[in-house]
């Protein structure tokens, strides 16, 4: 038998997402109170509120504060392509040139690295679980600690290669978020934890270890676009 070891907060999330996709909860109905679904459901109310957080970050629900919380889609909207400067090519693009470029800010860094880049790297890290601890998804701080590394390669025109497209990076992050929290093929603890594996790297200046655990980590972050035809392969 397997046993599932999901949370609580997922769970409740999943009941909801099947309702809101079967059409028992339409777009404009108002959600019960927390207190009301923790009673529901038999659970805490700080589950329910995760689990609320959840359907809020795949745009399947609206808190309006002082008026509760609406159903506003259907489906998940896990990448919003309306946006002008993204589509499913650009996101491959920008895939591709991560690769490229940030296996070698992660060796440079190991090997340059100052104390003070390591203090800038590490601040960047703690915003992200901090962020992620509010129930927020953390892009911002995930795209902070990549610059980091790029300007700890002390390479300027790497580093401004990444902040040039920035903005374009962030906007993939949050859509591969979506996808996390939607298919829960990773925690956001496991992600935070692949970046304390790429800092341990370079704190301890071992460049292959840095180099094949920043591969390692956009590797995946590729794969969950091709297993949502995001991307081709
Ligand atoms: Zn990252």
């Amino acid at each position: 038998m397997k046993i599932s070891n999901q949370k609580i907060y997922e769970q409740v999330a999943d009941i909801l997402i099947e309702k809101i996709e079967k059409g028992e909860l339409e777009i404009g109905d108002k959600l019960p109170s927390i207190q009301k679904l923790a009673k529901v459901y038999g659970v805490s109310n700080a589950s329910i509120r995760e689990a609320l957080n959840a359907l809020r970050m795949i745009g399947l629900i609206e808190i309006k504060h002082g008026y509760g919380t609406f159903i506003k889609a259907k489906h998940p909207q896990l990448f919003d392509f309306s946006h002008h400067t993204l589509n499913a090519q650009r996101v491959q693009d920008i895939l591709e040139l991560r690769e490229v470029v940030e296996v070698s800010t992660a060796q440079f860094a190991s090997i340059r690295r100052t104390d003070q880049d390591i203090e800038m790297m590490e601040y960047a890290l703690q915003e992200m679980k901090d962020a992620i601890k509010e129930g927020k998804s953390g892009e911002y701080a995930d795209l902070k600690f990549h610059l980091a590394i790029a300007k700890s390669s002390h390479n300027t025109l790497l580093y401004e290669l990444l902040n040039n497209i920035s903005d374009l990076i962030q906007q993939t992050m949050e859509g591969t978020r979506k996808i996390y929290i939607y298919s829960r093929e990773k925690t956001m603890e496991k992600l935070v934890d692949e970046h304390h594996q790429i800092l341990e790297a370079i704190i301890a200046k071992e460049e292959h270890k840095a180099s094949s655990r920043m591969a390692l980590h956009l590797a995946e972050v590729r794969q969950t676009l091709v297993d949502n035809y995001i991307v081709e392969k």
